[in-house]
């Protein structure tokens, strides 16, 4: 009856849409979530019908690369992205890995990862915000597939925030030299597989993969809630 009370005073809303949340429903709504734009990557695996994959090609061999979402600006993926990273919204993050994690788990993916780490925010950021949100649906994912995460492995090593307005060349070259991999005898011979929240050039994630195989990982995946 407490929370009755609670929920009809404060109730809860849908982090996709701001609408109220229904009495079961928590997080997303049933509406958003029958609408989310969700990705069938994870059904053509490493294969040229999953296009994200695709956009890897000639670039970094990563094993397979996968998203829950596709990325949609204004859409309801937008608004869950803006939450989870500037409106505190960590449980959302742990939420999202949980639910993509059990999804990739279906489709034996779990069998395939040793290791899950999550691309890191510059020490100062991650100040700033408290947290990391891609370490939180690596937690998410790591829970669902029964995998280790670590998130103190993999480190940026300069502020990129100051790059935004460099063009797409200039911007890899400087991303390329950002990461840095700590105690390297942990992902020596393992298949690390990288956890982003949203993929929009893919440079971020291609240079974390370099610096994991440069450290002696055997194989890199990568992740993404969104994927633009
Ligand atoms: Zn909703």
């Amino acid at each position: 009856m407490f929370d009755d009370l609670l929920a009809l005073f404060f109730p809860e809303s849908c982090f996709a849409c701001d609408g109220v949340l229904a009495r079961g429903e928590k997080y997303i709504c049933t509406k958003c979530n029958v609408k989310l734009p969700y990705t069938d990557f994870h059904v053509h695996g490493a294969t040229e019908l999953n296009p994200l994959q695709r956009r890897f090609w000639g670039k970094v061999p990563v094993r397979f690369a996968f998203s829950y979402f596709t990325f949609q600006n204004k859409g309801s993926v937008q608004r869950l992205l803006h939450q989870l990273k500037y409106k505190g919204a960590k449980e959302l993050g742990v939420h999202l890995g949980q639910r993509y994690g059990s999804i990739l788990q279906d489709h034996h993916y779990h069998e395939q990862f040793d290791l899950i780490v999550p691309v890191p925010l510059h020490k100062q950021k991650q100040r700033k915000r408290g947290y990391n949100q891609s370490a939180h649906f690596a937690l998410g994912l790591a829970a669902a597939m029964e995998v280790p995460t670590v998130s103190n492995i993999l480190v940026r090593t300069i502020n990129t925030s100051t790059q935004t307005r460099k063009d797409r060349l200039n911007r890899w070259q400087n991303v390329e030299q950002v990461f840095e991999v700590k105690k390297p005898e942990t992902i020596a011979g393992k298949h690390v597989l990288i956890v982003d929240d949203v993929l929009t050039t893919g440079a971020t994630l291609e240079a974390c993969a370099v610096a994991l195989f440069n450290a002696g990982a055997s194989e890199v995946s990568v992740v993404t809630i969104a994927a633009a």
